[in-house]
């Protein structure tokens, strides 16, 4: 019910207008579900207010089918809600274009997949494909705040996922677990990642799902049970030694990475400590240390199960202390301490960030908690896993300095990268100023060196045409066809310079092994004698010359047994220099030659 807040708090604001404005929009659309179409992007934009985003996002929230699903132009949001808005609609409406189809190869591309293996250059393996298709969705939002748009939208898409054919259940379930999760994941949303992946894991392992539904909940109850029991007795403990936690409550695992960790475990739930796990949310980083003293001195810790993710934060800046202990009764129980700050960050990831950098700028909305200035005098540990992927690909511009926390959220730490797609939902990652040359190289080389053109979106453009991310290519091909050494004036990747090069050479290659002479034909009129030819094959012995053949011209005529001779010489010098003794055997009356 924020929305309706912030509706309330400012009737004529940008909220308000954006709702009206798709509510209008949307007017008569249905739902697969047969709801009105309008409580989607109400939904939507109200998880984005539940994290707490700005004006423009939460609007973009409400309008963020608008141009996809209704007549409503860019245009149109442009002049009625200004260039932010639109262009966040616009950036959602772009990744909405994207679908991701899982790794497994369709039929039409098997041959060039089968041919790839053949030449054992193996392509993007199945992770590099996930990866690239989490950079085009990056690449293609150019702002932090489209993703979260987008994961808005994917979350209340997949709590409504059961009203969609099973087919395409599968496709979303797919491309929420491989791509979305993850991304959610690495931009620090932990508690949102797991939520994504536990909607995704009915649709896509069912049966499993209903076998760990059943074996658990009788599990889940008893542990529930259990630790209601030791609830007060932990916070009395505390007590004791001056300690009061603002909350402490249960978190039970989630089933997708439940099932993921029993599959470590041999199905066997009683391997499974952390099935549910108490936490303790206290206010300061030397409370959370206490807190964790204290418990360690009434129970004793499993080894190896102590995790300090405050001094070492996880890569997408997940902090805080794990521990599982033998509690009463030889019971074991896992227990999570964080401060609240920590729990704000780790549920909103980059989100929380965004806000704090949001409420330090124009102290906007609610009162910020003292923790912008000093959580952006720290280097980030996701602005670290960003910088690592920028490096990944290759961009220059820096971004470790949390005062460019703002340029960060514009993503251009992809601007030296395209990211265009196959007909079959393949990404494949190109150098910025790429051409369908290029993108042809990268599929395969045998579909670079036959390219006779291109289809982008579509539209047919020359081989030279320059990609743009998200851009999907089909490449023409003729059997035969050649590489053309004119492309080297075009292409931008190394693979396709390469490869054009390299066919280059080959066909001056086969240019060259072709005539060049290397042998002789002495044309020579003789008076036939006995030990003619004997002389003459000796004097062309003794000058280190091989005869191939004698021909004659009139076999038939005694006189001229024969009238040339083939030797295996090409050099004019040595063929003169024969000439010459051959001239002084008797019977030879005259002689010239060619090459041949
Ligand atoms: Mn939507």
């Amino acid at each position: 019910m924020l929305l309706k807040n912030l509706i309330k708090e400012n009737p004529a604001g940008l909220i308000a207008r954006a709702y009206a404005f798709a509510e209008r929009a949307h007017r008569g659309q249905k739902r697969m579900s047969g709801e009105p179409y309008f409580n989607h992007p109400i939904a939507v934009a109200e998880i984005l207010a539940g994290w707490r985003m700005d004006d423009a996002t939460i609007a973009a929230g409400l309008l963020h089918d608008t141009v996809e699903d209704t007549s409503a132009s860019i245009e149109e949001l442009k002049n009625a809600f200004g260039e932010e808005t639109a262009f966040l609609v616009d950036g959602v409406t772009k990744l909405g274009r994207v679908k991701y189809r899982g790794p497994a190869v369709a039929a039409g591309s098997a041959e060039v997949a089968a041919s790839a293996t053949k030449a054992g250059k193996a392509m993007a393996g199945t992770e590099g494909k996930i990866e690239s298709m989490r950079k085009l969705i990056l690449a293609l939002s150019q702002d932090l705040r489209v993703v979260f748009v987008k994961l808005a939208d994917r979350l209340h898409n997949m709590e409504t996922l059961a009203a969609l054919p099973p087919a395409k259940q599968r496709r979303i379930a797919l491309e929420t677990d491989e791509i979305y999760a993850p991304l959610a994941y690495r931009l620090g949303m932990h508690n949102l990642s797991g939520e994504l992946q536990d909607l995704a894991f009915p649709f896509l392992y069912p049966k499993e799902y209903r076998w760990i539904l059943e074996s658990t909940k009788a599990q889940y109850e008893k542990r529930i049970a259990y630790l209601e029991k030791l609830k007060p007795e932990v916070e009395a403990l505390l007590e004791k030694h001056g300690l009061k936690p603002l909350t402490t409550d249960f978190r039970a695992k989630r089933y997708g990475s439940l099932y993921k960790k029993m599959l470590r475990y041999g199905m066997d739930i009683g391997k499974i400590y952390d099935l549910v796990a108490m936490r303790l949310i206290v206010q300061t980083i030397p409370e959370c240390y206490a807190v964790l003293g204290v418990i360690h001195e009434a129970w004793p810790p499993l080894p190896g199960r102590i995790k300090d993710y405050i001094a070492m934060p996880k890569p997408n800046g997940y902090r805080s202390l794990h521990t599982t202990v033998i509690g009463p009764d030889e019971k074991i129980v896992e227990f999570q301490i964080r401060t609240a700050e920590m729990h704000e960050e780790n549920e909103y990831g980059v989100a929380a960030h965004w806000l704090y950098k949001q409420k330090q700028g124009t102290g906007n909305r609610e009162q910020g908690k003292n923790l912008a200035g000093q959580k952006l005098a720290k280097e980030l540990a996701w602005v670290q896993q960003l910088k690592h992927w920028q490096e990944h690909v290759g961009n220059e511009a820096a971004i470790a300095d949390p005062e460019e926390f703002m340029r960060a959220m514009k993503i251009d730490f992809f601007k030296d990268r395209i990211f265009a797609i196959t007909p079959h939902g393949d990404v494949i990652d190109l150098p910025a100023g790429s051409t369908p040359v290029d993108f042809a190289y990268h599929v395969h080389s045998e579909v670079g060196d036959a390219a006779t053109g291109a289809k982008v979106n579509g539209a047919l453009v020359p081989l030279d045409h320059v990609l743009q991310s998200g851009d999907m290519v089909e490449i023409l091909t003729q059997k035969g066809k050649k590489p053309s050494e004119a492309w080297l004036q075009f292409v931008k990747s190394g693979i396709a310079r390469d490869r054009i090069r390299i066919s280059m050479r080959q066909k001056r290659q086969l240019a060259n092994r072709k005539p060049a002479a290397n042998r002789c034909e002495l044309k020579i009129a003789v008076e036939d004698r006995v030990g003619l030819i004997k002389d003459l094959s000796a004097t062309i012995a003794r000058n280190h010359l091989n005869i191939v053949a004698f021909h004659s011209d009139n076999p038939k005529d005694s006189r001229y047994p024969f009238d040339k001779i083939e030797i295996q010489c090409a050099e004019k010098e040595k063929i003169e220099k024969l000439i010459l003794k051959l001239k002084a055997v008797k019977g030879v009356k005259e002689i010239s030659y060619r090459l041949i």
